[in-house]
């Protein structure tokens, strides 16, 4: 372990001790190495240290500890508010970390942090498995793990985080330990939906589940005049419909002009899903219908470029108990003013498996909700960063009255102390008293923070 080591300031020292890398500001491939998924986000890390092995981890928290810079944490970079990043600070870029071991026998798979969920994927589908995840492949498994992860799998089988089985951790001290239901359980409960406030996940052990690899899925699209009705239509299909069904309504702005979208699968035999989903595809009818059978794999990346590295992102998100008639009216009214393609809201579809668990059960909160309602812009001209944010908050603000009160932490901005506590409701005195146990000085607190009961 790293126990009892120094924190070596001098860098060529560092380098000496690590398999992996480190980048300075005046290396050729610095800005290549601190690019994060959303474009908005342009930080310059003082040291960016590419941890190769668990090992190399546990000496950057020594190195950074030692620095007494700002200290970010780095999986998959997709963090909605930036924080994998940070101007002057030490970031632990955890993405050569991309090993991934799938047991058949057990179905059970081990992955390392820097992996992408279209990796685990494609890694479990080779046998004929699947872990719940999400739904856009190039997101990191490691901020979406610890955050909850919400995905086409979910109503059936719980969320990412609740088919965690163990994880390995390296702490602000930079011991290396192991939490699961019997290691460190309270650690592995705050570990689930805690997104990093606790330390550094070296490994993920997963529950894999059969699936596919074909399945039936793909998106419906109304005029956005039928979109009332539409999305009436699917509210109520939703409400009968068994947790095979994962269905997400879209609101899409397209050079035509805005659109009612419904990506919809079956997680099932493919007949079975034919007759389950055909109301939902005889509705309207709508414009078109590009559902079909269709490799699991391919339905879990069909939205990668939509959401392209570098594009400028703005997101708000809120918890919603159902889509009432007045929400349909509000949602609509706002987006007819919608800035421009591919600006889009999605109201993901949550509820199923992930609130039959008792909310006791991990740190995730807001089991309760029936839908995730989140605006989404989309743009690449900076000029048009102030007009597209605004348009995002008036959404949201919009939906507001007829949210829960709740939020995923993983689809914060910047929002304040007050929406952390949204996110975790009862769940955050308990994660407060852990994060004083485990990282009592908050060393790890470019994340959607929780502060350190006192
Ligand atoms: P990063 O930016 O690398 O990390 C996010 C946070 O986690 C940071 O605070 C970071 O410090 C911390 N962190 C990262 N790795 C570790 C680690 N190993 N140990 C401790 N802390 C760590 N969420 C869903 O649930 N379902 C979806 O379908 C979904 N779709 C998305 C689509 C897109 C295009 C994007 C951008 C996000 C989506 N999200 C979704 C939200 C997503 O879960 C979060 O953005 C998540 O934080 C991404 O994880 P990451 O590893 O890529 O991010």
């Amino acid at each position: 372990t790293a126990a009892g080591l120094t924190p070596c300031r001098d860098i060529d020292q560092l380098r000496a001790r690590l398999r992996g890398q480190v980048v300075l500001p005046t290396d050729a491939h610095y800005d290549a190495v601190r690019q994060l998924w959303n474009g908005m986000v342009d930080r310059r890390p003082a040291f960016i240290l590419r941890c190769a092995t668990t090992e190399d981890v546990a000496e950057a928290v020594t190195f950074a500890r030692g620095t007494g810079l700002p200290v970010a944490v780095r999986g998959g970079g997709h963090s909605i508010a930036g924080n994998s990043s940070c101007d002057g600070g030490v970031m632990i870029d955890l993405s050569p970390m991309r090993t991934i071991r799938v047991d058949a026998t057990t179905r059970t798979a081990v992955a390392g942090p820097g992996v992408l969920l279209s990796e685990l994927d494609a890694a479990t589908q080779a046998h004929g498995l699947a872990v719940p995840s999400g739904v856009v492949g190039h997101t990191g498994i490691a901020g979406l793990t610890l955050g909850g992860g919400i995905g086409r799998l979910a109503r059936k089988h719980g969320l990412t985080c609740d088919n965690l089985l163990s994880a390995e951790v390296v702490l602000a001290d930079g011991r290396v330990v192991r939490a699961s239901a019997v290691e460190r359980p309270d650690l592995f409960w705050g570990l689930r939906g805690g997104g990093g406030n606790l330390g550094i996940v070296t490994a993920f052990e997963y529950r894999l589940h059969p699936l596919g690899p074909t399945v039936l899925g793909g998106l419906l699209l109304h005029d956005f005049a039928r979109a009332r009705q539409a999305l009436r239509f699917y509210r109520d299909f939703n409400r009968a419909a068994p947790d095979e069904v994962s269905a997400d309504a879209v609101l899409l702005a397209t050079p035509e002009g805005p659109m009612l979208g419904i990506s919809c699968c079956y997680l099932g035999p493919v007949e079975e899903g034919e007759r389950v989903l055909r109301p939902l595809r005889e509705f309207g009818p709508p414009a078109q219908d590009l559902v079909g059978p269709v490799a699991y794999t391919a339905l879990q990346t069909g939205l990668d470029d939509l959401f392209a590295r570098g594009r400028r992102f703005y997101w708000k998100s809120h918890y919603l108990h159902g889509i009432s008639d007045a929400a349909v009216e509000a949602m609509l009214a706002r987006f007819a003013e919608v800035p421009g393609p591919p600006t889009l809201v999605v109201l993901q579809q949550v509820g199923g498996a992930i609130s039959r668990v008792d909310p006791a059960t991990t740190a995730y909160g807001n089991r309760d909700a029936a839908y995730d309602c989140v605006p989404i812009a989309i743009w690449d001209d900076p000029t048009e960063d102030e007009r597209n944010i605004a348009w995002t908050r008036g959404f949201a603000e919009a939906v507001r009255p007829f949210a829960t009160g709740g939020v995923y932490v993983n689809n914060l901005g910047e929002e304040g102390e007050e929406r952390v506590r949204a996110a975790y409701g009862s769940n955050y005195v308990r994660l407060a008293r852990l994060k004083a146990e485990y990282d009592p000085t908050n060393l790890f607190r470019l994340n959607q923070n929780v502060r350190p009961a006192a």
